[in-house]
């Protein structure tokens, strides 16, 4: 083990510092990190290993890598993709089978307008599919090296500082986290 211990840089302590990811990952175990991110298990003159903090889900919410939303939601496209379109698409067919026993205008334009429903919802859902896909895309280059950023993230829970291993000097905290990440 040649390179130190990763150290707060506004406490200057090991003791308290933990990798963002793994506080993400809802990790409760303490460690000593390096710089070259190798964990070393520690239970010994850690007075924060011993203090469970309450507000440890919020922090790791916090710290989380922030998924952007594409587009038009999940929701929506399950909504017209596996619900209304099937949903439509049924009623059609009952209304099919009741215009060719029953030809009546009436009828007929019932099952005109369940049709176009029909029609209406499979067009939402691709339109949807397709702006997700699109946004998916483009957001894509970004997204990879936001992640790659936050990878290398270390948290003091002693002050609240969220820092960089290479580069001491960008510090955030857990509220400004995006500004190290840039995403
Ligand atoms: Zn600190």
């Amino acid at each position: 083990m040649s390179s130190p211990l990763l150290r707060c840089p506004r406490c200057g302590q090991v003791d308290a510092v933990q990798k963002v990811s793994a506080i993400s990952a809802g990790n409760q175990a303490y460690a000593l990190y390096t710089k070259s991110g190798r964990v070393l298990p520690s239970n010994e003159g850690m007075p924060f290993a011993s203090s469970r903090s309450p507000y440890q889900t919020p922090l790791s919410e916090r710290l989380a890598f922030p998924e952007h939303r594409h587009g038009c939601s999940l929701a929506l496209l399950i909504t017209f993709a596996a619900i209304l379109t099937p949903a439509s698409a049924v009623l059609t067919w009952i209304n099919y089978s009741t215009a060719s026993g029953d030809p009546s205008s009436a009828n007929q334009t019932t099952l005109l307008l369940t049709f176009v429903l029909t029609l209406m919802c499979i067009g939402a859902a691709l339109i949807c599919l397709l702006m997700r896909t699109r946004q998916k895309r483009l957001d894509k280059p970004r997204h990879e090296r936001a992640l790659a950023i936050w990878n290398t993230l270390y948290y003091c829970h002693r002050d609240d500082c969220v820092f960089v291993a290479d580069n001491p000097l960008q510090i955030a905290n857990s509220r400004t986290m995006h500004t190290l990440i840039g995403y």
